[in-house]
Protein backbone atom coordinates (compact mmCIF):
# COMPACT_ATOMS: atom_id res chain seq x y z
CA UNK A 1 0.00 0.00 0.00
CA UNK A 2 1.72 2.70 -1.52
CA UNK A 3 -0.03 5.86 -2.34
CA UNK A 4 1.79 8.31 -5.16
CA UNK A 5 -0.15 11.01 -6.94
CA UNK A 6 -0.49 10.93 -10.25
CA UNK A 7 -1.23 13.82 -12.59
CA UNK A 8 -4.42 14.37 -11.52
CA UNK A 9 -7.60 15.77 -12.84
CA UNK A 10 -5.21 17.70 -15.31
CA UNK A 11 -8.01 21.10 -15.22
CA UNK A 12 -9.62 23.48 -13.04
CA UNK A 13 -12.76 22.64 -11.63
CA UNK A 14 -14.20 26.09 -12.49
CA UNK A 15 -12.33 27.69 -15.21
CA UNK A 16 -11.54 24.47 -17.23
CA UNK A 17 -7.54 25.53 -17.52
CA UNK A 18 -5.58 23.00 -18.14
CA UNK A 19 -2.48 22.69 -15.61
CA UNK A 20 0.52 23.21 -17.01
CA UNK A 21 3.60 20.97 -15.32
CA UNK A 22 4.95 22.57 -12.54
CA UNK A 23 2.40 24.88 -11.38
CA UNK A 24 0.84 24.35 -7.98
CA UNK A 25 -3.16 24.32 -8.01
CA UNK A 26 -5.26 23.49 -4.82
CA UNK A 27 -6.95 19.98 -4.31
CA UNK A 28 -10.35 20.30 -2.05
CA UNK A 29 -11.60 17.19 -0.62
CA UNK A 30 -15.59 18.18 -0.18
CA UNK A 31 -17.92 16.18 2.17
CA UNK A 32 -21.17 15.82 0.31
CA UNK A 33 -23.84 13.68 2.15
CA UNK A 34 -21.24 12.12 3.69
CA UNK A 35 -19.65 11.27 0.72
CA UNK A 36 -16.06 12.72 -0.32
CA UNK A 37 -15.63 14.64 -3.34
CA UNK A 38 -12.99 15.73 -4.55
CA UNK A 39 -12.40 19.26 -6.83
CA UNK A 40 -8.80 20.62 -8.20
CA UNK A 41 -8.84 24.51 -8.45
CA UNK A 42 -6.08 27.05 -10.15
CA UNK A 43 -4.31 29.68 -7.73
CA UNK A 44 -6.89 32.41 -9.80
CA UNK A 45 -9.87 30.25 -8.79
CA UNK A 46 -8.69 29.80 -5.31
CA UNK A 47 -11.07 32.58 -3.97
CA UNK A 48 -14.08 31.24 -6.11
CA UNK A 49 -14.85 28.03 -4.81
CA UNK A 50 -17.48 27.14 -2.62
CA UNK A 51 -15.58 26.87 0.42
CA UNK A 52 -18.98 25.28 2.58
CA UNK A 53 -18.43 21.69 2.69
CA UNK A 54 -14.71 21.64 2.15
CA UNK A 55 -13.19 18.84 4.84
CA UNK A 56 -9.48 19.40 3.32
CA UNK A 57 -7.70 20.38 1.14
CA UNK A 58 -3.67 20.26 0.09
CA UNK A 59 -1.64 22.09 -2.72
CA UNK A 60 -0.72 19.82 -5.51
CA UNK A 61 2.01 20.26 -8.05
CA UNK A 62 2.25 18.18 -11.77
CA UNK A 63 6.01 17.32 -11.61
CA UNK A 64 7.95 17.52 -14.98
CA UNK A 65 9.78 14.21 -13.89
CA UNK A 66 7.45 12.20 -12.11
CA UNK A 67 10.12 10.32 -10.01
CA UNK A 68 9.43 8.66 -7.66
CA UNK A 69 10.50 10.25 -4.30
CA UNK A 70 8.50 13.39 -5.89
CA UNK A 71 5.25 11.37 -6.85
CA UNK A 72 4.71 10.04 -2.89
CA UNK A 73 1.88 11.48 -1.53
CA UNK A 74 2.31 14.15 1.57
CA UNK A 75 2.04 12.05 4.52
CA UNK A 76 0.29 15.29 5.91
CA UNK A 77 -2.75 15.24 3.60
CA UNK A 78 -3.30 11.35 5.09
CA UNK A 79 -2.74 13.08 8.64
CA UNK A 80 -4.84 15.71 8.29
CA UNK A 81 -7.36 13.25 6.82
CA UNK A 82 -6.85 10.67 10.29
CA UNK A 83 -7.21 13.87 12.56
CA UNK A 84 -10.34 14.99 10.83
CA UNK A 85 -12.24 11.77 10.71
CA UNK A 86 -11.73 11.07 14.49
CA UNK A 87 -14.99 11.58 15.59
CA UNK A 88 -16.67 10.24 12.67
CA UNK A 89 -19.30 7.41 13.09
CA UNK A 90 -20.31 6.79 9.52
CA UNK A 91 -19.04 3.44 8.65
CA UNK A 92 -17.20 4.16 5.55
CA UNK A 93 -15.55 7.17 7.73
CA UNK A 94 -14.77 4.47 10.34
CA UNK A 95 -13.23 2.25 7.44
CA UNK A 96 -11.34 5.08 5.93
CA UNK A 97 -9.70 6.31 8.90
CA UNK A 98 -8.87 2.78 9.76
CA UNK A 99 -7.13 2.08 6.67
CA UNK A 100 -5.58 5.66 6.92
CA UNK A 101 -3.80 4.53 10.70
CA UNK A 102 -2.42 1.59 8.81
CA UNK A 103 -0.69 3.75 6.13
CA UNK A 104 0.43 6.31 9.09
CA UNK A 105 2.02 3.27 10.94
CA UNK A 106 3.80 2.18 8.41
CA UNK A 107 4.95 5.81 7.87
CA UNK A 108 5.71 5.80 11.62
CA UNK A 109 4.01 8.91 12.32
CA UNK A 110 1.64 6.65 14.45
CA UNK A 111 2.78 3.79 16.77
CA UNK A 112 0.92 0.94 18.14
CA UNK A 113 0.39 0.54 21.78
CA UNK A 114 -1.93 -1.58 22.26
CA UNK A 115 -5.27 -3.08 21.47
CA UNK A 116 -8.21 -3.45 23.46
CA UNK A 117 -11.26 -5.48 23.11
CA UNK A 118 -15.07 -4.27 23.98
CA UNK A 119 -18.06 -6.48 23.91
CA UNK A 120 -18.60 -6.06 20.29
CA UNK A 121 -15.40 -3.93 19.14
CA UNK A 122 -11.87 -3.83 18.70
CA UNK A 123 -9.78 -0.45 19.29
CA UNK A 124 -6.15 0.10 18.30
CA UNK A 125 -4.56 2.51 21.09
CA UNK A 126 -1.96 4.56 19.08
CA UNK A 127 0.32 7.18 20.04
CA UNK A 128 0.51 10.02 17.61
CA UNK A 129 4.58 10.63 17.61
CA UNK A 130 4.01 14.02 16.02
CA UNK A 131 1.71 15.53 18.73
CA UNK A 132 2.82 13.35 21.38
CA UNK A 133 -0.79 12.27 22.44
CA UNK A 134 -2.81 9.19 21.64
CA UNK A 135 -5.53 8.07 19.81
CA UNK A 136 -7.86 5.49 19.52
CA UNK A 137 -9.07 3.76 16.59
CA UNK A 138 -12.21 1.36 15.61
CA UNK A 139 -11.02 -1.94 14.20
CA UNK A 140 -13.75 -2.33 11.86
CA UNK A 141 -14.18 -6.19 10.27
CA UNK A 142 -12.77 -5.77 7.38
CA UNK A 143 -11.48 -8.66 5.29
CA UNK A 144 -8.35 -7.93 3.17
CA UNK A 145 -10.28 -7.32 0.24
CA UNK A 146 -12.00 -4.91 1.44
CA UNK A 147 -8.98 -2.96 3.02
CA UNK A 148 -7.25 -2.89 -0.26
CA UNK A 149 -10.80 -1.62 -1.87
CA UNK A 150 -11.04 1.65 0.63
CA UNK A 151 -7.25 1.67 0.19
CA UNK A 152 -8.41 2.14 -3.87
CA UNK A 153 -11.45 4.55 -3.10
CA UNK A 154 -8.94 6.81 -1.07
CA UNK A 155 -6.60 6.68 -3.84
CA UNK A 156 -9.17 7.75 -5.85
CA UNK A 157 -10.57 10.12 -3.87
CA UNK A 158 -6.84 12.10 -3.11
CA UNK A 159 -6.07 11.19 -6.61
CA UNK A 160 -2.83 8.74 -5.90
CA UNK A 161 -2.48 5.59 -7.27
CA UNK A 162 -2.34 2.49 -5.27
ZN1 LIG B 1 -9.51 28.04 -12.62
Amino acid sequence: MEWSINKGSHACFLCEKIFPEEEVYLSALYDVNNTFERKDFCIECCDKKDDENIFSYWKTKISKKPEKVERYAKIDVFYDLFNKLENEKDLSRVNFRYVLSLYLLRKKVLKLITTRKSSDSEYLLLHNVKEGNDTEVLKPQLSKEEVLAVTDEIGKLVNFTP
